[in-house]
């Protein structure tokens, strides 16, 4: 018998490399996504990796318990991903209540609906580098002390120790992988890498003449979420649950992230970069670094992505999309 997984937030970015992962291992994989009246829209991402028809959408929203209980009843899942998420930083000060909801109980209906109808499901919960915030120590582990710097990171630092709670409340199998930033073709426009790699390549085609950023002085441990998505799974097939940092090692300004794009299409930087107050954020993450050890040695995950790799794959991604 097919394994069966139910994936929530299965219409993101991580959500279809996670899909496209599972169905390559032989999983009957289900998604939840949340009612819209442009539903096609919604599948873009599953779409474009051709799998739209191989995964089984069911209606859901995290804010709905009764909802997740019927589909955890229904589907009996042996592995649950919990990806789905108000997940952009920049909109939590906008939105912060929703991000809130979603982000952080958002889990605890999860973990409930779980508790009530599947407690013996291997669980994943997505929680994020951006807990640490203004970091505690340079290079940040699963022991580093939390210090989040946006509704969202608050929200996500909920999440994570209310997962923690239920593994050690309940002995569930219910794990936590503190991802750092992930990018891919498949990332959504509002994040730095994509708007970047996007707005490189309508300049080159002619389409705009500028591109407008915030702070390019931050630094972030940037990877693909091909790669990411693998890390899940191997820690939901581990004996023992468990929480672990998932990031590449290496931090590069959002300064040098642009130039990768920009030389990649033979354009200046310095022609076409403004920095414009409006994309500065009212508390920022200045640095990210992660220590992969922990899921080198126990899960015998690395990186195998490189940040100009990623960046030129999307540059491409959007010339192609583009033209
Ligand atoms: P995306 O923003 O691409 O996807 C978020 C998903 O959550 C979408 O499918 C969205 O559905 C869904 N969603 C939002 N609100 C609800 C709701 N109320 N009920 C049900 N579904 C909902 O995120 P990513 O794929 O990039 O990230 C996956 C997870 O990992 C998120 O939790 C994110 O916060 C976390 N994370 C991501 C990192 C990264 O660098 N990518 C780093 C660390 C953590 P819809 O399509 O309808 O909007
Ligand atoms: P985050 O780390 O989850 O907030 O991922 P983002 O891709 O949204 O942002 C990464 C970093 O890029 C943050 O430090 C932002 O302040 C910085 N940044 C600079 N300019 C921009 C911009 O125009 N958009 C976004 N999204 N981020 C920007």
């Amino acid at each position: 018998m097919a394994k069966k997984a139910l994936i929530t937030g299965i219409t993101g970015q991580d959500g279809a490399y996670l899909s496209e992962f599972l169905l390559s291992k032989g999983y009957d994989v289900y998604g939840l996504a949340r009612r819209s009246s442009t539903a096609d829209v919604n599948l873009t991402r599953l779409k474009w990796l051709g799998i739209e028809k191989d995964v089984q959408i069911v209606d859901g929203n995290l804010l709905d318990l009764s909802g997740l209980i019927r589909s955890m009843q229904e589907i009996a899942p042996d592995e649950v991903y919990n990806l789905a998420a108000q997940s952009f930083v920049a909109s939590s000060w906008q939105q912060p209540i929703l991000t809130g909801q979603v982000t952080g109980l958002g889990v605890s209906n999860m973990l409930e609906a779980l508790r009530i109808a599947k407690p013996d499901a291997h669980y994943y919960q997505a929680s994020s580098s951006e807990m640490y915030g203004l970091v505690q120590q340079p290079v940040q582990s699963e022991t580093t002390p939390f210090y989040p710097r946006s509704p969202y990171a608050v929200a996500k630092l909920y999440g994570h120790w209310i997962t923690v709670n239920y593994r050690e409340s309940f002995n569930m199998h219910a794990s936590s992988g503190i991802l750092f930033n992930h990018e891919s073709p498949l990332r959504g426009i509002e994040f730095v890498t994509r708007k970047v790699t996007d707005g490189v390549a309508r300049i080159k085609l002619g389409l705009e003449k500028e591109l407008r950023l915030g702070n390019i002085n931050a630094k972030r441990d940037w990877g693909h979420a091909k790669d990411y998505v693998q890390a899940m799974w191997l820690m939901l097939q581990q004996d023992i649950p468990d929480d672990y940092v998932v990031s590449t090692g290496r931090t590069t300004t959002v300064r040098e992230m642009c130039e990768v794009a920009f030389n990649h299409v033979g354009l200046n930087i310095d022609d076409h970069l403004v920095i414009d107050p409006a994309f500065f954020r009212p508390a920022e993450v200045d640095i990210l670094l992660g220590d992969p050890s922990k899921a080198k040695e126990k899960l015998g995950w690395s990186a195998t992505i490189t940040m100009e790799e990623m960046i030129k794959e999307m540059v491409e991604a959007d010339l192609k999309r583009l033209s």
